[in-house]
C-alpha cells in the first residue's frame, strides 16, 4: 500500500503531524468488512491484531504520516476562533478502487488542536457515529464511512466515567467550510496565500470530475459547494433527519454528512424538534437545518470573498441554494407520495398544495415521521381504500375527519396521475427502518456490557433500511415511551 497525504504536501500551515496515543488492551467492537473490500483493502487488515493495533492508535503501518489538520468556525451562530482536528487524525490517503480516499481516526489522543479536551471519544457516541453513516449510506445519503469500530477499557470523563473507543472514518477528504474560515481569518501576506492554496488544493483535487466552466473559478467553487450542500439537506430531512450540530466547522465541503454527535432520525412529526440537548436555543431544529445550511454557506461565500472578488457573482452563487434546494425538496417529497413533478404550474401548485397540507395533518398529531410514510407507501398501491393497508393508515391518526379528507384528496389525485411506476418506487424512497435514538441506546447498553450483537444486528438492518426484513420487523415498531427521555448532548 502507498500512503500519500497531500494535505501534508500542502506545507505546514495546513496540519501538524501527530502520534496516535496508544490506548491499553484494545478490542474490536465491529468490521465493516464490505467496506474494506470496495475500498480494496487487505483482508487481514479488519481481522488480525495488526489491524487492531493501527486502528485503536497503537500501531502504524509503513509509510503513514499521521497529521491533525487546522480549522476554525461559527459554533451555534458566533465565531468561535480556531478549533482544528482535537480528536481525529489523519492516517494517511491511498488510491482505492472507488478514488483516493483518507483514512482517519477519531478518538485516538490528543493533538495541538484538542484545546481542553482529551482528544478521546466515548463509545456510547462512537457507536452512534458508527452506525449512523452506515445507515446513512444505506439510505442513499452523502456521508462518510466508517470502517470498523474498536474499544479499550481506558477511562474517559465526561459527566460520568466512560471508556474510550476508536471510529476509523474514511472520506475523499474531510474538509470543512471551517479550513476556509480558517484562513480567510488568518493575517495578510501569509492568510490570502494560504486561502488560494486551499481553494485550488480542493478545485484540482475533489471537483475535478466536471471542468469548471466560468472564469471565476472561486465563485463556481462557491456555487458547486452550495448545489452539493442542498441537495443533501433535503435528503436529511426527506427521511427525518437531525444533524444536531450544524456548525460551519461540521460541514463538508464535499456535501457529505458529517461528524455524528447528538444527532437524531425523528420519531414523532415535530417540525420545532430540537435533538441536542445543548441547543438551547433550537438554533439546529429540525425544521430550521435549510436555512442554517444557507447561513453556513453564506459564512464560506464570505471566506471565500478574497478570491472571488467581484460580490455580485457570490451572491448569484449562493443563490442557487434557494432553487436546488427547493426542488430537490419538492421532488424527493413527491416521490414519497408516489407522484412525479408536474410540468403544468396549475398540477405542479395542486401537488404542492397536497404536499403541505399532508405535512400538516402529521404535525398537528405529531405522528410518526418514518411509520407514516411506509404505511402509505403500502396503501398507495391498492386503491382499495377500505381494506387492510389505508385502515392502518388511519390508525396513525386521532382527527379521523382530518385523515379521510386528506386520503380522499390523496387518492383521487393517485387516480389521475397513473403514475404507477413512481407509487412502484415508494418502497424505495420511503425507509422501513432508521436509527432511531432507542434502537442505538439498546446496543449502546449492550456493548458497554461487552456484548456487541445488538450492533452487528443494527448494522446489518439499516444497510438495506428499504428491504422489508420481516424477521426484524420489531426494529421499526413505535419507539417506547423511555424513548422520548433520552438526552443527546454534544458531550461525546
Ligand atoms: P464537535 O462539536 O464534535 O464538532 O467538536 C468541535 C471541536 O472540538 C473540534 O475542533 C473537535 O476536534 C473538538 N473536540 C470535541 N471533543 C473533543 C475532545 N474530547 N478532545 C479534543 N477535542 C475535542
Ligand atoms: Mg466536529
Amino acid at each position: 500500500m502507498t500512503w500519500i497525504n497531500r494535505l501534508n504536501a500542502m506545507g505546514p500551515a495546513f496540519s501538524v503531524a501527530v502520534m496516535p496515543t496508544p490506548v491499553p488492551n484494545p478490542s474490536w467492537v465491529s468490521r465493516n468488512q464490505q467496506l474494506g473490500q470496495n475500498l480494496g483493502l487487505p483482508h487481514q487488515w479488519l481481522e488480525d491484531q495488526e489491524g487492531l493495533a493501527v486502528f485503536s492508535g497503537n500501531g502504524l503501518w509503513e509509510g503513514m504520516q499521521p497529521l491533525a489538520s487546522v480549522y476554525s468556525g461559527h459554533q451555534f451562530g458566533q465565531w468561535a476562533g480556531q478549533l482544528g482536528d482535537g480528536r481525529a487524525l489523519c492516517l494517511g490517503e491511498y488510491e482505492s478502487p472507488q478514488g483516493r480516499v483518507e483514512i482517519q481516526l477519531k478518538g485516538a489522543g490528543k493533538t495541538p488542536f484538542s484545546r481542553m479536551g482529551d482528544g478521546r471519544a466515548v463509545l456510547r457516541s462512537s457507536i452512534r457515529e458508527y452506525l449512523c453513516s452506515e445507515a446513512m449510506a444505506g439510505l442513499g445519503i452523502p456521508t462518510t464511512r466508517a470502517l470498523c469500530l474498536t474499544s479499550s477499557p481506558h477511562p474517559v470523563l465526561r459527566e460520568e466515567l466512560e471508556t474510550a473507543s476508536i471510529v476509523t472514518r474514511t472520506a475523499p477528504s474531510f474538509i470543512r467550510f471551517g479550513h476556509f474560515e480558517h484562513f480567510a481569518n488568518e493575517a495578510a501576506p501569509s492568510g490570502p496565500t494560504h486561502l488560494k492554496q486551499l481553494a485550488d488544493f480542493v478545485i484540482q483535487h475533489h471537483f475535478s470530475d466536471e471542468p469548471f466552466l466560468q472564469s471565476n473559478p472561486y465563485a463556481e467553487l462557491l456555487q458547486r459547494v452550495t448545489v452539493r450542500t442542498a441537495k443533501l439537506i433535503a435528503q436529511w430531512q426527506s427521511v427525518g433527519f437531525c444533524h444536531g450540530v450544524m456548525n460551519t466547522d461540521n460541514m463538508s465541503i464535499l456535501g457529505v454528512t458529517l461528524d455524528y454527535g447528538p444527532f437524531q432520525f425523528l420519531d414523532g412529526f415535530n417540525p420545532q424538534h430540537i435533538c441536542n440537548h445543548s441547543d438551547h436555543m433550537g438554533r439546529y431544529a429540525y425544521e430550521r437545518q435549510p436555512q442554517v445550511a444557507y447561513w453556513n454557506l453564506f459564512c464560506l461565500a464570505q471566506a471565500l470573498m478574497p478570491l472571488i472578488e467581484d460580490q455580485d457573482l457570490a451572491v448569484k452563487a449562493l443563490e442557487t441554494y434557494k432553487t436546488v434546494f427547493s426542488e430537490s425538496w419538492h421532488s424527493i417529497f413527491l416521490s414519497k407520495l408516489g407522484l412525479q413533478v408536474q410540468e403544468d404550474p396549475a398540477l405542479a401548485q395542486e401537488d404542492k398544495t397536497l404536499l403541505n397540507d399532508g405535512l400538516q395533518l402529521l404535525a398537528n398529531e405529531q405522528v410518526d415521521f418514518s411509520i407514516f410514510w411506509r404505511k402509505l407507501s403500502h396503501a398507495a398501491s391498492t386503491t382499495e381504500a377500505s381494506g387492510l393497508p389505508w385502515q392502518s393508515v388511519a390508525d396513525l391518526f386521532i382527527d379521523q375527519q382530518a385523515w379521510l379528507s386528506w386520503r380522499d384528496r390523496y387518492l383521487s389525485r393517485l387516480q389521475s396521475s397513473n403514475s404507477n411506476l413512481a407509487v412502484g418506487k415508494m418502497l424505495s424512497v420511503n425507509p422501513k427502518y432508521v436509527l432511531r435514538n432507542h434502537l442505538a441506546e439498546a446496543a449502546i447498553q449492550k456493548s458497554k456490557q461487552g456484548d456487541h450483537t445488538e450492533v452487528e444486528t443494527l448494522f446489518k438492518l439499516l444497510q438495506s433500511p428499504y428491504d422489508e426484513q420481516m424477521h426484524l420487523d420489531h426494529y421499526a415498531n413505535l419507539p417506547p415511551d423511555w424513548a422520548a427521555k433520552i438526552e443527546i448532548s454534544c458531550s461525546s
